[in-house]
């Protein structure tokens, strides 16, 4: 008889990866996990980056893989938001967030290409079996899935997992619709080398284009994420590196001295995607396989990385009792914890997209007033940065 595996997630990326360490730790190697990607997670390069909030920090640190990527990551100790015009020589912060005396840091900034060879190590190294194929077929019996990759492979498994992003096969597969608003804009990433040291400091400008992030990695380095309409996105992605540079200078105006391009662009179509439903027969998805969100608040793999941990929780809970991991009730009670804090999630991003996305004089006096309430309210602030940092509200024991 062909072996059952008691997890199979299809996708190595930040989220699979996670979870398929955790399934190990939590269960003490009692659970059998395969992973199955398309590309080798120890292998990934370019320039793109995420924040990791400090509740799914807290989870990395339990699974004993925190010590390795923190020599990688780069704490991010204040933020400034302005929502200044490109023409502006000074782009004046109307709100500001500092990290607490003592206490952790805002977030921590990682590169993906740190990330996750890094969990993929701990990963291998727990005894997650590795497919490096890609999922080509799936099909559903009462007790198990079985998947059929590309060069033939087949698996029989009682959970599946699509941790396979924003074109998810298992999602398709299963034949769950999604809701879709791509927003028309593109992200083009790059990292940067500077003069000064950054100290720590995230910038954000709304800008007439949208959203331009400065954000401290490794180094006298920063990570950029430049948002404009895809059109001119186009534009920009035809531009020599020397013209590039001097529109990223002209953005942050200065503030770290001479700059020079170190890799990117890399492009990124901005896109609002919710599944309907964010389990299937034997099947959970988790990450932007379940809902992808607009970058602007930088929580997107954080929402992802909540899937993991709200998933894992309920799946040890109930292998401790020798319980079918891939019951109904538990793929049910799954989608109850998760749907409604990522729905929510994605809409308040897309609120603040299109808030910040108005131009005009009166929308634009009141967005400055709001912000400088806001930064004028210690409350209030403090209770947006719990809320941000994962550590507050409904969230898995995992981030506690
Ligand atoms: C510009 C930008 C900036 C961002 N910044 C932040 C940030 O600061 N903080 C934050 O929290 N989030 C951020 N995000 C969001 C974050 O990057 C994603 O939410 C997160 O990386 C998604 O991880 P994932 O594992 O769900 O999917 P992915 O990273 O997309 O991984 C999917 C994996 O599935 C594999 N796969 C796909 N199809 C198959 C198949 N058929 N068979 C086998 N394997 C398959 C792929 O090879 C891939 O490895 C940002 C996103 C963008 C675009």
């Amino acid at each position: 008889m062909a072996q059952v595996w008691d997890v199979a997630i299809s996708g190595g990326g930040a989220t699979g990866l996670s979870l398929a360490l955790l399934l190990r730790v939590l269960s003490g190697g009692a659970l059998s996990v395969v992973l199955i990607d398309q590309s080798d997670p120890a292998l990934r390069s370019g320039p793109r980056t995420s924040a990791l909030a400090e509740g799914p920090r807290r989870m990395f640190d339990r699974l004993g893989v925190w010590k390795k990527l923190f020599e990688k990551a780069q704490p991010i100790l204040k933020m400034e938001i302005s929502d200044a015009n490109l023409a502006d020589a000074v782009k004046t912060a109307l709100l500001s967030f500092k990290a607490g005396g003592g206490s952790e840091p805002l977030a921590h900034m990682l590169f993906h290409r740190d990330l996750e060879p890094q969990l993929f190590a701990a990963a291998t190294d727990q005894g997650v079996h590795i497919v490096t194929d890609a999922l080509e077929d799936i099909a559903y019996s009462p007790t198990s899935a079985t998947l059929r990759t590309r060069a033939g492979i087949s698996i029989r498994t009682r959970l599946l997992v699509g941790a396979d992003g924003l074109r998810s096969k298992t999602r398709t597969a299963a034949r769950i619709p999604v809701i879709s608003w791509p927003y028309n804009r593109t992200a083009l990433v790059f990292t940067i080398a500077h003069e000064y040291e950054h100290d720590g400091l995230a910038i954000q400008h709304f800008l007439e284009g949208g959203p331009f992030a400065v954000l401290p990695v490794t180094g006298r380095r920063s990570s950029i994420v430049w948002t404009e309409p895809s059109a001119k996105a186009s534009e920009l992605l035809k531009m020599s590196q020397a013209a590039l540079s001097a529109e990223i200078d002209a953005r942050i105006g200065g503030r770290f001295g001479e700059i020079q391009i170190e890799e990117g662009p890399q492009s990124f179509p901005l896109v609002l995607q919710l599944a309907r439903r964010f389990i299937g027969r034997r099947l959970a998805l988790i990450g932007d396989a379940a809902h992808r969100v607009h970058p602007l608040a930088g929580q997107g793999l954080n929402i992802g990385l909540r899937d993991v941990a709200t998933l894992a929780e309920l799946v040890i809970e109930r292998a401790k009792l020798g319980l079918d991991p891939g019951a109904e009730d538990l793929l049910g009670e799954y989608e109850r914890r998760r749907r409604f804090d990522a729905t929510t999630s994605a809409a308040a991003f897309d609120f603040m997209h299109g808030a910040y996305s108005l131009s005009s004089s009166p929308a634009r006096l009141a967005k400055r007033i709001g912000m400088g309430i806001l930064d004028r309210t210690d409350g209030l602030k403090s209770a947006l940065l719990g809320e941000a940092s994962g550590t507050t509200g409904a969230i898995p024991s995992l981030f506690r």
